[in-house]
C-alpha cells in the first residue's frame, strides 16, 4: 500500500515571506503599467504568484545548504557532493552539470540533433526550444490512452522512427505538466529505442509527481516508494536531464547525467563553450548543494503525499465550482478559450487579467503565441496552505461566475512570445474577491516528527507523564508555548544578516528605536535580552521596599521582580477573571473598586505603581477594554500614580479592541495599539511574542528622562551596554522589522482567528473550553473534561499527556500541578484546572490544528477510561517541570498499553 495522505503537513513553518496583498484600485493601475500582460507584473503587486518553476518552499536544511557553497571554479566540492546525489537518487554515474534546462537542451541539442531533423517527443511545450532551431517536434502522445495520457504511441513511434531516422528520443516525465507516462510504455519505449540504435532522453524535472502517478494507478506498483519509482524511471532512459527549480525545489540550476562515459563526453566537451566548466556547468556552488539535498528531500514520501493531495484537493474544489480545467502534476490548467469564449484570440490573457483584477491572483501565460489556451495555476511546491488554496480556487469560482462581463483584450503590440504581448482594455465592473488566510508564504518549512501510537506511549512513559519532558524530536505538533517560537520572516532574515555589529551604536539600535517610537510614541527606549530582564530593572527603579504594586491577575516573572524589589502584590483584576465559564468580554479588565480600596487603606504613596497587563496571560490572554485603559489612567492622574503596562501581547489586545468594541471596527491595530500605550506611563515587553522574534525584550518610558536614566545604569550592569541590552545588532534588526510587522491588521487578525476556529471546534463538539477564546491558547477545562477524577489525581497533567499519546500535540498543564503545595503540605487545588494549548506565531497550519482538534474530540469520547496520576518524584520548586508521574494502578478500565495502536 502507499502511504497515506496524512492529515496535516509532515512539517510546520520556519520562515514566511509575507504578502503584500494590494487593493483593488492598485491592481488596476498595476495592470494598466502592465500593458494588461500579467507578465509584467512584480510579486509585490500579486497576492499568490499562481507559478511553480523556482517558487517552491525548501527545508531548513536545503536552506543551510545554501551557505555552503564553496565558489570554486574548477573541481568544486559542491559538485561532488551533487554528483553523488544524483548517482544515488537517479541512478546515473556520469553528470555533466548546466545552469537550467534551456542549458541542457542546448548542449544535448548541439551533441546529438541537427537543424532540420525531426524529434518525437510526448511533451509539446518543448516546441518553444526546438522550433526556433529548426528541429520539429514530432507528437508521438497515445492520445487514446485516458490515464497514462503521456504514453508513447508506440506503433507511431516505431513508424516515424523508420521514416526519419531521428536524432534520439525525447521523453519527458508529466510531459508539459499534465501528460504522466507508465513505467511500462516508458521500458517499452526504452526497448524499442534499443532496437533501434537510438538514445532515449528523458526530462526528469517532474519524475516525483510522475513517481506519485504511477504508485497511484501503475498495476502492481503500489507498494513501491517514491524513491524507488523515481530511480526506477530515470535508469530507464539512457540519457536523463534535470532542471533544479522543479522537483529538486533549488531557485535554478539543472544537469544532464548518463552512464555511458563516451556521451559524458560529448556533454561536457560542449559546457565549456556554452555553460561553463565541466564542475559547475554555469551553477553558482551555493546551487548545486541545494540541488544535492533537494534530490534527497524530493523523494520524502509524506511529503510527497501531501503535495500531491493538495494538488487533488485544488483541482477538485475548482472543477466542483463549474470552471473548466485540465488537471496538472502541480495545479489546475484552466481552459481559458472555454471559460471566457467571449474573449477571442488571447482569453489566457483576458482570464489572467480578470483574475489579477478581482483578486489579485497572478497567473502566467507561458511560451510561444498560438500553441494552445490554458492558464496554468501551478502551486508553487509546499509554499501554501489548504486554507490560502481553498481561497484562490473560490476567487477563480467566483470570476467564473461572472465570467460573461469579462472583456476581450485588445492586442496593441503583437509578437511570437506571450511574454511581449502589450493590449489595450476596459475594466468590467467585477466583483472582488477579498481574501481572509495566513498573509504569508511559507519560505522554509522544518520536517516535524511523525511518529506511531506506540513510540508516543513510549515516550511519555520515559518522560514520566510530563509533557515538559518530552524530546521536541518525539513531538509533531508543539503548543507547549507561543514565546520564542515564531516563525521570521524573510525581510526580518535579510535584516539579520545586514546587520553591522558593534559593542557601540548600532544602525539596528536606532532602527529599533525609531520603530518603537513609531508604534508605542514613547520616547525612551531600552532593549533587553528578554522581558524579565526589563521586569527587574523596572522593579528596581520603580518599587521602594514595603511599596505595593496593584496589577490585573500577574505574571509569573513580573511578581517575582516585583517582590525581590521588596513590593506587594496586589490583585486588582476584575472578579470574572478568575471564573472558567463566564464569558464576560473584558476579562482583563481592573476593578477600579479594588484600586480605591487599596488607597484607602496604604494611601497612594504606598503604590509603587499601576501593573497593567494587556492581554492577560495567566487568565487565558484575556483583553483590556479601551474604556478600562481610559479610566484607570485618568484614576491614576487624581492620585499621582504611574501606570507600567506589560505590553508583552499588546497587539493582540488591541485585536480584539478592533473586534470587539464597535467604534473601532475601522481603526488600524496600528493606531489602537498608539491609543492605548497613551494611558500608561512606561512598559516592558516580552518580545519572544507579539515582536515576532526568537530572543530580546523591551523596557520603554513614555517621557520620563529621570526613569531612563536609572534604568540604563542597570541595564549596564545587568544586560550589557545601554543601547544593545546584551543583545547582537543582528537580533535587534530583526526585533525592528518584527515590530513593523506586527502591527500589520492581516496578520494579527489571521494569528487570532486562528485560536478561535480552533477552540470553535472543540466547542462544537462539546469538549468545554475556557470562554471567551482568548488569544495566543486555547484553554481545555479538566476539571469538566475528567470529572470523575480528584484533583489531587491531577486530570490537567493527565490530559496534557493523554492528548499527546493520542495525538503527537504537546501541551502544557495549567493546574494542581502547576500551583505546587502549601506549607501545610497540601496541594493548592487553585480553581483553574486546565490543558493550555498554545498557538506560535505563523508556524502551524488549520489543518494542524484540525488534527489538533480531532485528536482531542477522540479523547473526549472515551474520557471515561481516562484515570489518574500519582507523583513518583516531586521537586519542592516549580514541580510542574521536572516532576514525574506514573498512572495510579486500577484507576482506569483500560491501560493505553493494550489499546489498539494505530497512527495519527
Ligand atoms: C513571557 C512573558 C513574560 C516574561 O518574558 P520573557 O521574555 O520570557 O523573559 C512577562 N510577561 C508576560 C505576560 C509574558 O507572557
Amino acid at each position: 500500500m502507499a502511504t497515506p495522505v496524512p492529515v496535516h503537513e509532515p512539517h510546520k513553518v520556519k520562515t514566511v515571506r509575507p504578502i503584500a496583498f494590494p487593493g483593488i484600485e492598485e491592481r488596476k493601475r498595476n495592470l494598466a503599467a502592465a500593458h494588461f500582460n500579467t507578465f509584467n507584473l512584480t510579486p509585490r503587486q500579486v497576492a499568490f504568484d499562481m507559478v511553480s518553476y523556482g517558487c517552491g518552499a525548501v527545508t531548513q536544511e536545503q536552506l543551510a545548504g545554501q551557505l555552503l557553497g564553496d565558489e570554486a571554479y574548477a573541481g568544486a566540492r559542491n559538485f561532488e557532493t551533487m554528483n553523488a546525489q544524483i548517482t544515488r537518487v537517479l541512478g546515473h554515474t556520469y553528470v555533466c552539470p548546466t545552469h537550467n534546462t534551456l542549458g541542457s537542451v542546448k548542449i544535448l541539442l548541439h551533441a546529438f540533433a541537427k537543424s532540420g531533423q525531426r524529434l518525437p517527443s510526448n511533451a509539446r511545450a518543448r516546441i518553444d526550444l526546438h522550433a526556433p532551431r529548426g528541429i520539429e517536434l514530432l507528437d508521438v502522445r497515445d492520445h487514446a490512452e485516458g490515464v497514462f495520457t503521456g504514453n508513447f504511441d508506440l506503433a507511431r513511434l516505431e513508424t516515424v522512427i523508420g521514416e526519419q531516422r531521428p536524432p534520439f528520443i525525447g521523453a519527458q516525465a508529466f510531459a508539459d505538466g499534465q501528460h504522466p507516462l507508465s513505467l511500462a510504455n516508458l521500458r517499452a519505449v526504452r526497448e524499442l529505442a534499443d532496437r533501434h540504435g537510438l538514445r532515449l532522453v528523458l526530462d526528469v524535472s517532474r519524475v516525483v509527481e510522475n513517481a506519485w502517478y504511477i504508485q497511484c494507478y501503475e498495476p502492481g506498483l503500489a507498494d513501491r516508494t517514491i524513491a524507488d519509482l523515481v530511480k526506477l524511471i530515470a535508469k530507464s532512459a539512457h540519457a536523463i536531464m534535470m532542471d533544479g527549480a522543479q522537483d529538486a525545489r533549488a531557485n535554478t540550476g539543472g544537469f544532464l547525467a548518463t552512464d555511458n562515459p563516451a556521451d559524458h563526453e560529448r556533454f561536457i566537451n560542449d559546457i565549456v563553450v556554452f555553460e561553463g566548466l565541466h564542475t559547475y556547468g554555469g551553477m553558482a556552488g551555493r546551487t548545486m548543494e541545494m540541488i544535492a539535498r533537494g534530490l534527497e528531500l524530493m523523494c520524502e514520501e509524506t511529503s510527497v503525499q501531501w503535495a500531491m493531495a493538495q494538488t487533488e484537493r485544488f483541482t477538485a474544489r475548482l472543477r466542483e465550482g463549474g470552471v473548466p480545467l485540465e488537471r496538472g502534476c502541480d495545479g489546475a490548467y484552466l481552459q481559458a478559450d472555454q471559460f471566457l469564449p467571449q474573449a477571442g484570440a488571447h482569453a489566457a490573457h483576458a482570464l489572467a487579467c480578470a483574475l489579477y483584477q478581482t483578486s489579485g491572483v497572478r497567473a502566467l501565460v507561458p511560451g510561444l503565441v498560438g500553441r494552445d489556451s490554458l492558464l496554468p495555476l501551478q502551486i508553487p511546491r509546499l509554499a501554501m496552505t489548504n486554507r490560502q488554496l481553498d481561497q484562490v480556487a473560490d476567487a477563480v469560482i467566483a470570476l467564473y461566475r461572472q465570467r460573461e462581463q469579462v472583456p476581450a483584450l485588445k492586442l496593441e503590440r503583437d509578437s511570437d512570445w506571450h511574454d511581449a504581448l502589450h493590449f489595450g482594455s476596459v475594466f468590467a465592473d467585477l466583483a472582488e474577491y477579498h481574501f481572509d488566510c495566513e498573509p504569508w508564504l511559507i519560505h522554509t518549512l522544518e520536517p516535524i516528527a511523525l511518529t506511531s501510537r506506540e513510540q508516543r506511549e513510549r515516550a511519555i512513559r520515559e518522560a514520566g507523564w510530563n509533557t515538559f519532558l518530552l524530546r521536541s524530536a518525539d513531538v509533531a505538533i508543539d503548543l507547549l508555548t507561543d514565546s520564542g517560537t515564531t516563525a521570521m520572516s524573510t525581510a526580518q532574515w535579510a535584516a539579520y544578516d545586514a546587520a553591522s555589529p558593534t559593542p557601540a551604536t548600532s544602525d539596528a539600535y536606532l532602527d529599533f528605536v525609531a520603530a518603537i517610537r513609531d508604534t508605542y510614541g514613547y520616547d525612551h527606549v531600552l532593549p533587553t535580552h528578554q522581558g524579565r530582564a526589563a521586569e527587574q530593572i523596572l522593579s528596581e527603579v520603580m518599587i521602594k521596599p514595603g511599596q505595593i504594586v496593584p496589577g490585573n491577575m500577574y505574571f509569573t516573572t513580573t511578581k517575582v521582580h516585583q517582590e525581590y524589589a521588596g513590593g506587594v502584590f496586589a490583585d486588582v483584576i476584575v472578579d470574572e477573571a478568575h471564573d472558567s465559564t463566564s464569558t464576560f468580554r473584558w476579562k482583563g479588565n481592573i476593578d477600579i473598586a479594588k484600586l480605591d480600596a487599596l488607597v484607602r487603606e496604604h494611601g497612594a504613596d504606598k503604590i509603587a505603581y499601576i501593573s497593567f497587563e494587556l492581554s492577560v496571560n495567566l487568565a487565558g490572554g484575556q483583553p483590556v477594554s479601551m474604556d478600562n485603559l481610559r479610566e484607570v489612567y485618568a484614576w491614576t492622574r487624581k492620585h499621582g500614580i504611574a501606570v507600567m503596562f506589560d505590553a508583552t501581547r499588546a497587539v493582540e489586545n488591541a485585536y480584539l479592541i478592533q473586534k470587539h468594541d464597535l467604534r473601532y471596527r475601522s481603526t488600524s491595530v496600528k493606531d489602537i495599539l498608539r491609543e492605548i500605550m497613551l494611558y500608561g506611563d512606561g512598559a516592558t515587553v516580552s518580545g519572544k511574542k507579539d515582536f515576532l522574534i526568537n530572543i530580546g525584550g523591551l523596557l520603554t518610558y513614555k517621557d520620563n528622562a529621570d526613569w531612563a536614566r536609572r534604568s540604563e545604569a542597570k541595564l549596564r550592569i545587568y544586560e550589557g551596554g545601554v543601547r544593545d541590552g546584551g543583545l547582537p545588532a543582528a537580533d535587534l534588526a530583526a526585533m525592528a522589522q518584527g515590530v513593523r510587522e506586527m502591527v500589520d491588521d492581516r496578520y494579527i487578525r489571521a494569528r487570532i482567528e486562528q485560536s478561535v476556529r480552533l477552540a470553535g471546534w472543540l466547542r462544537e463538539a462539546g469538549v468545554p473550553v475556557v470562554e471567551p477564546t482568548g488569544t495566543h491558547a486555547v484553554f481545555v477545562d479538566a476539571r469538566r473534561f475528567l470529572p470523575h477524577l480528584d484533583q489531587d489525581e491531577y486530570p490537567a497533567q493527565r490530559l496534557a499527556s493523554e492528548i499527546y499519546v493520542e495525538t503527537g500535540v504537546r501541551p502544557m498543564e495549567r493546574g494542581n500541578v502547576s500551583s505546587g503545595r502549601k506549607a501545610d503540605g497540601k496541594n493548592y487545588r487553585p480553581a483553574l484546572e486546565l490543558v493550555r494549548l498554545t498557538l506560535s506565531r505563523r508556524v502551524y497550519t488549520d489543518d494542524h490544528l484540525r488534527a489538533v482538534a480531532d485528536g482531542i474530540i477522540r479523547l473526549w469520547q472515551r474520557r471515561h477510561e481516562i484515570g489518574g496520576l500519582r507523583f513518583v518524584y516531586e521537586p519542592r520548586d516549580l514541580r510542574f517541570f521536572q516532576g514525574r508521574f506514573e498512572p495510579i494502578p486500577g484507576g482506569e478500565q483500560e491501560q493505553p498499553g493494550k489499546r489498539a495502536s494505530g497512527a495519527a
